[in-house]
């Protein structure tokens, strides 16, 4: 089993589809094996998206990601990484496979719904800069 770490943004929880959302997930094979609602302060999304502090988009994303409630979860299924990406569909919702999440609820390429991790290496990092071991109920 592999664990991946998935946020749903405010764009998402300001329209109060986190439901829908979760439904697509667990639809997908996904368990959602821990959660929090939280806002982000400006010092934890700089640091949560610190590898792209060089883009241009940098400050709206700290912006956009600061400006309500997100959901961060634990996910967990065989590949969950690789299949939360592919549940999720790609970054600008206009690229995006219909069915997806992105497809079906994001507004822009900015405020995209989701967030997925890309690889093993940064799923541990950004489980661990969420939840401790004890709030990861599997
Ligand atoms: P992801 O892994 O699919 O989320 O995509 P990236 O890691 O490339 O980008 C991280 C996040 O930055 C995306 O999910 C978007 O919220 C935002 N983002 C990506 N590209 C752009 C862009 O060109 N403009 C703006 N404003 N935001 C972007």
């Amino acid at each position: 089993m592999e664990r991946t770490l998935s946020i749903i943004k405010p764009d998402a929880t300001k329209r109060s589809i986190t439901g829908k959302i979760n439904a697509m997930i667990e639809e997908a094979g996904l368990s959602i094996i821990a959660q929090k609602r939280l806002i982000l302060s400006v010092v934890q999304a700089e640091e949560f998206y610190g590898v792209h502090k060089e883009r241009p988009f940098f400050r709206d994303l700290v912006n956009f990601i600061t400006s309500g409630p997100v959901v961060v979860q634990v996910l967990e299924a065989e590949n969950a990484i690789a299949l939360y990406r592919k549940t999720m569909g790609a970054t600008n919702p206009k690229e995006a496979d219909k069915g997806t999440i992105r497809y079906e609820h994001a507004e822009s390429i900015e405020a995209n719904s989701v967030h997925g991790s890309d690889s093993s290496d940064n799923a541990k990092i950004e489980i661990d800069f969420f939840f401790t071991d004890e709030e990861i109920v599997g």
